[in-house]
This record gives C-alpha cells, sequence and structure tokens, in this order.
C-alpha cells in the first residue's frame, strides 16, 4: 500500500522497536545458559542434518499426532511464508529480493507473491483455529493450558485475521486484480455495501493494527512460550550424537583414578538446573510443555508419581527464575525419579528431541550421592560390590550351572566363534534358566560354536547404571573389558537385552571396541535364512509379540523375532498396537526389577492386558526380565494358566523337537 507520511517512519520505528526489543530478550534468555564452546557443540550439526530435515522442516514427530501435527505445520509454514512476504515487500531497502525474483520468476511474480500469501493467510488462520479448538474445546488431558497459551494463539489468530481483512478492504476501493487474491476477494464480496472512504478508513484501520500484532508478536518470542520457534530447532541441531541406548557420562572413572585431584571438580548428579551444562540448560529450555511424553509413559498410565513433562517443567521453571533451590528430593521427589522405567518411549515421542532418561538419571545420581536409597536399592548396588552380580548369589553357580549345561567355559576352550553373555537372571533364575537351555540347544542344532565365562561373568552394569551409581557401573564396565581383551573376545552373544545394549551403546565410550555384538534374535534370524535352523513341527496357536524396550526401542531389533516366527508352521502372531519402535515398556527396566514404587496399576499389568486384549493364547518375549514381569503380571491377574508366556527361544526350541 501507498502510506502518507508520517507512516513509513512509524511503521519502521515500531519495527526496530521490536527488533530491539527481541535482540534484548534473545541476550538474556541465551545469557542463563552460560554458553562456552559454542562453535566446538556447533558441530554435531553437521551429523544432525537429516534429523533436522525429518523433525524440524518436515515436522515429523510432530505430524506423528495428525490433528495438532497439521495445525502446527500450516501455523510454522503460513507465519515463515507471511514474514518472509512481508519483510521482502516492506523493507525493499533492506532485502532487496524483488530484482532477483523478477528475474527468476518474470514480470508476473508480484502476482505469484500475492498469491502464495494470500492461502497462506488463511491456511495459517485454519491452523490457529484448529489448535484453539484442541485447547479450548477438545482438551486432552495430556495438555496444560493457562493463559499465555491461548494469548499466544489469539494473537497469532489476530494477525492472520487482519492480514486478510486489511487485503479485503483494499480491494473494494483499489483496482487490484482479485484474482491474485482470491480469499481476500471472496471476503470483500461481503462487504461490498460498506462506502469506499469507511472501507479506505477501515483498511488503514486493520493494516496498523496488523503491524503492532506482527511487531508485538516478533518481540515477544524470547520472553514467552513461542520461544520453542527458535529453541526447537536450535536443540536439534546442537544434539550430541550419542546413541539412543546410552546415557551421559559425567566422569570417566580411568582418569579419575590416574590424577585424584580431578575428583574434586566432578559433580555426583544434578540437584538443580545449574548442575547441567549449557547444551542441556538449551535442551530443558526448548520443552513446549505439549504432554506427548506422558502420554506414552507407562509411570503415568501405572499412575505413578512421575511426569516426565514435569521433570523437564521443573527444571526449565527454575533456569527462566534464576532459583537455586536443590531441586532434587523435593520439588522433584523422590519418587517421581525412581518411577521411571528408563524405556525411553517419551525420547522418541519427544517433538524437541530432550533426554527425559538422561535427567532422570542424572538426578538418580545426585540422590545416590547423597545416600537417599531405600533397603532395595542399597541391596542391589550391596550385590553388584559383594557378589558380582544383580542378585547377591554365588560366582560359583555360574560355574555350576556351565558344567550343568554342558557348555566348555573360555577356560577350557579359548577358541570359539562366540562368547555367549548369559546375564544375571538367566544364570540364577529357575525359571529365566530354561531360556539358557532353549538357546544353548537352538547353538548346538545350528552347529554354532561357543563358550560361557562361568565363574568370570559378572553383572553387565545395567542396573548400576540406571540406577544411579555411576562410579559402581564404570568399575564393572573395565573389569568386563579387560576381561574381553584377555580373552581375546571377538563376538559376544548376548540372551539379555539389557546385556546387549550395554556392551553395544554404553562400553564403547570405555573402550569395548572391534568387538561384534549380538543379540539371539539376530544370530538366530541369520541362521535361519542361511537354513542353518530348519523348523519343521508345526505349533497350532495364537500369540503376540512383545518386544522388549531395550531391543527394539533402543536398538531397532523388532523385524528379526518377527521373521523367525514367520518360520513357524502353523503359528498365528498378532499384533499389539504397541509394537517395534513403540513398544510399551514391562515395568522391569532402569533397575525397578529390583524395587518396589507406589502405583495405582502394575506396568506390567498395563501391559499384559494390551497383549491379552487380543485374545491370544500366549505371549512371547525376548528378554528374561520382560517374561519375569509378565509372568507375575498373569499371576497378578489370575490369568497364569490361562495365557502361557514364554521366550522366543523356548517357542522356537519346542518346534525344534522332533525335527
Ligand atoms: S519434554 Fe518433549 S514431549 Fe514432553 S512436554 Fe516437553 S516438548 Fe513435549
Ligand atoms: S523413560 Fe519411560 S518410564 Fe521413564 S519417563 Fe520416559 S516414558 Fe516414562
Amino acid at each position: 500500500m501507498n502510506l502518507t507520511p508520517p507512516s513509513p517512519t512509524l511503521m519502521y520505528a515500531l519495527a526496530i522497536g521490536s527488533l530491539v526489543m527481541f535482540t534484548y530478550g534473545f541476550y538474556i534468555r541465551v545469557k542463563i545458559y552460560g554458553i562456552t564452546g559454542f562453535i566446538n557443540q556447533f558441530k554435531y550439526f553437521s551429523r544432525n542434518y537429516i534429523k533436522f530435515l525429518r523433525d524440524v522442516l518436515l515436522q515429523g514427530r510432530v505430524l506423528n499426532d495428525p490433528y495438532i501435527g497439521i495445525s502446527h505445520f500450516l501455523i510454522m509454514y503460513g507465519f515463515l511464508i507471511l514474514l518472509f512476504g512481508k519483510v521482502i515487500l516492506g523493507f525493499p531497502f533492506l532485502f532487496n529480493l524483488n530484482l532477483p525474483l523478477v528475474l527468476i520468476f518474470g514480470s508476473s511474480y508480484f502476482q505469484y507473491l500475492s498469491l502464495i500469501m494470500d492461502i497462506s493467510g488463511i491456511l495459517f488462520i485454519v491452523g490457529v483455529c484448529l489448535a484453539l479448538i484442541r485447547r479450548v474445546v477438545i482438551r486432552p488431558w495430556k495438555l496444560e493450558t493457562g493463559m499465555e497459551d491461548l494469548l499466544a494463539l489469539v494473537a497469532l489468530l489476530y494477525l492472520g485475521l487482519s492480514g486478510l481483512l486489511t487485503e479485503s478492504f483494499k480491494l473494494i476501493f483499489s483496482s487490484l486484480s482479485s484474482a491474485w487474491s482470491p480469499v481476500g476477494s471472496i471476503i470483500s464480496l461481503f462487504l461490498t455495501s460498506i462506502p469506499v472512504n469507511t472501507a479506505e478508513t477501515l483498511h488503514i484501520l486493520f493494516w496498523w493494527s496488523h503491524v503492532i500484532a506482527a511487531c508485538i508478536i516478533i518481540a515477544a518470542i524470547p520472553y514467552s512460550k513461542l520461544w520453542h520457534i527458535l529453541a526447537v530447532p536450535g536443540n536439534i541441531a546442537i544434539q550430541s550424537d550419542k546413541p539412543l541406548g546410552s546415557i551421559t557420562t559425567p566422569f570417566l572413572l580411568s582418569e579419575l583414578l590416574s590424577n585424584p585431584e580431578a575428583m574434586e571438580n566432578i559433580r555426583f548428579g544434578v540437584g538443580n538446573v545449574w548442575d547441567l551444562d549449557w547444551p542441556r540448560k538449551f535442551m530443558v529450555d526448548s520443552c513446549t510443555n505439549c504432554g506427548r511424553c506422558d502420554e506414552v509413559c507407562p509411570a503415568v498410565a501405572s499412575k505413578r508419581a512421575l511426569k516426565p513433562r514435569m521433570i523437564i517443567q521443573k527444571l526449565k521453571k527454575q533456569l527462566i527464575t534464576g532459583d537455586v533451590e536443590t531441586l532434587t528430593g523435593s520439588i522433584i521427589s523422590e519418587d517421581e525419579v525412581w518411577s521411571c522405567t528408563t524405556c525411553g518411549k517419551c525420547m522418541i515421542t519427544c517433538p524437541a528431541w530432550i533426554s527425559h532418561v538422561d535427567f532422570i538419571v542424572d538426578l538418580r545420581r545426585w540422590l545416590v550421592g547423597n545416600s537417599r536409597l531405600d533397603k532395595k536399592k542399597s541391596d542391589l548396588l550391596s550385590n553388584l560390590a559383594h557378589s558380582s552380580n544383580s542378585l547377591g548369589m554365588s560366582q560359583w553357580d555360574r560355574q555350576e550351572l556351565a558344567a550343568k549345561l554342558n557348555v566348555k567355559t573360555i577356560q577350557e576352550n579359548p577358541n570359539v566363534e562366540y562368547l555367549l553373555w548369559i546375564g544375571c537372571l538367566a544364570s540364577y533364575d529357575s525359571r529365566a534358566i530354561k531360556i539358557s537351555e532353549s538357546l544353548i540347544k537352538i547353538l548346538r542344532t545350528a552347529n554354532i560354536s561357543f563358550t560361557v565365562l562361568g565363574a568370570e561373568e559378572t553383572c553387565c552394569g545395567d542396573p548400576a547404571r540406571r540406577l544411579g551409581e555411576e562410579s559402581r557401573f564404570q568399575e564393572i564396565a573395565l573389569n568386563n573389558i579387560e576381561l574381553f581383551k584377555k580373552y581375546s573376545v571377538r563376538k559376544i552373544l548376548t540372551l539379555c537385552p539389557h546385556c546387549y545394549n550395554t556392551f553395544k551403546n554404553e562400553y564403547p565410550k570405555f573402550g569395548l571396541l572391534d568387538i561384534e555384538v549380538y543379540h539371539y534374535s539376530e544370530l538366530i534370524e541369520n541362521l535361519m535364512r542361511k537354513g542353518a535352523i530348519k523348523i519343521g513341527k508345526p505349533i497350532d496357536t495364537v500369540v503376540v509379540l512383545h518386544d522388549p524396550c531395550y531391543l527394539a526401542r533402543y536398538n531397532n531389533i523388532y523385524n528379526q523375532p518377527r521373521t523367525i516366527l514367520k518360520h513357524i508352521p502353523r503359528l498365528k502372531v498378532k499384533e499389539a498396537g504397541n509394537r517395534g519402535k513403540k513398544t510399551f515398556c514391562c515395568g522391569g527396566g532402569g533397575a525397578n526389577y529390583w524395587y518396589e514404587i507406589l502405583e495405582e496399576k502394575r506396568i506390567s499389568v498395563v501391559r499384559l492386558e494390551e497383549l491379552t486384549d487380543l485374545n491370544v493364547e500366549g505371549v512371547i518375549t525376548e528378554c528374561p526380565f520382560c517374561l519375569a514381569m509378565l509372568e507375575d503380571a498373569a499371576r497378578i491377574k489370575g490369568i497364569d494358566e490361562k495365557v502361557s508366556i514364554c521366550d522366543l527361544t523356548e517357542l522356537i526350541s519346542k518346534s525344534l523337537d522332533g525335527v
């Protein structure tokens, strides 16, 4: 539009004021992170570009919930297109893109731009309306709506509406072609009774209110929830590339042992937000309070004290207010911290890519460092310290198990292909030992050369790390790595997904390199494909597969067991809604197997109900802990006689009988 003086001056003054406010707010917000080594952290962007493309530009995770995904997509791209259009039209002396764009798109470029902005404007309004309806009318339980959320949406709605009305009034009195502003021209059809003079006045009024709304919104970004526009893409861009299945390493025990003075600078866990390094403060600040983590969390489903959203929000509140109180054990209760099973579902769901488990384990580390452990947790750590296994049993029992299973130990038979790492539960628990027997039978059928460590096998350290006892974990890891070196181990075959994840994703940081790690389902699937295992005996039953979190979610192993099951004649396999990477926890992870936590319904029962609602006769899993938890749930529900719960190896072994 042609503004008469002093309008352009006023508009530029408003825009500059808005930018000054934005810049100051940006500075204040970023200052609280205490950024050091920004360039060093930014190097991760070169490895995060796919994540950035998929989950920022294409809104991958946001679109997992189609309703709000579409709404957010329309708002985001509507806003960006309108901003781009307004900037190049309104500030030609700053961003004179008109000339190159005319050269590229020809003389009709302005019409195209008008058309794109017109359509973007209405789509933007639709997106904002959908978001408002969700917050005001639908009100999903996971979503907390405060005044700030509503104000932000109302401001955005006004921005869109005032833009459209400005255009519509203009079409009444100007000679512009309505073909390039179809939405504006449709609205103007309803306004034709308005006299031209009034239309001109209304046009100016709406134009100014539109400019003011835009300036307020831009200025408010660093001071409000709108900060996520910058924080979420920023957080995704600079995330470190550690595997999903590993957690943060606050110190290296090997370095501390060689330099004990360094101990003084070590923080044992996180007592409040100021104990976090700057990228993790920034991560906390990118939380949008969307509640998607709560929606998928098994602890929330079983009505435990934990809501992962609240853990992040409490840290965020402290970051913004500058409060320096200790959070852990007070504002964030101990029950909240211990309720997590470290299943990781929140992390793969969060659109901001927040690593909840890292924060929760850091809070646990603080509790461990301050001796805030009940008897069961202390017993677990004491078992690991004194018996080298999580159950407090004699190491010699492992040697006897090897003898009972007629497997030579690595000391007796060092030149074999695989070291079979049995794990604590399948070494000592009479039910889980049956899984070891089945696996060994399968390996023998396929002529696999393998051995075991016998009395030298210890815990892998997973429960110590997930419980927050980092020093104990690292001590175990370093000892095991030495052991593998001593026996020149080349391939490790694990029975338990927790051991698998620990060797695969945690140990490399401590020196386990050049050793291949397999879970049995990977090996068996491979052997079946090669024809080394031939299954003949049909099993006429209907089963459902329960994917363990530490296999499917953390390590993408979920197709292999399904391929294996397809080899069993007459077996019918049903699929649960929560399956594969999106599987639902059994309740045993994160060291939860060893302690009790207050809950309305056990997580294992919640999971078993989902599985048995499919009218199956059996539940198959690939983890001794999942098996123990689900069998326990079946007993609680009184269906242990009706539904058989077994390990995949047991099913294969049964099908091998008589072949
Ligand atoms: S942590 Fe992630 S999923 Fe949870 S509320 Fe925040 S942004 Fe949403
Ligand atoms: S890891 Fe699992 S149990 Fe823990 S907060 Fe996330 S979803 Fe909940």
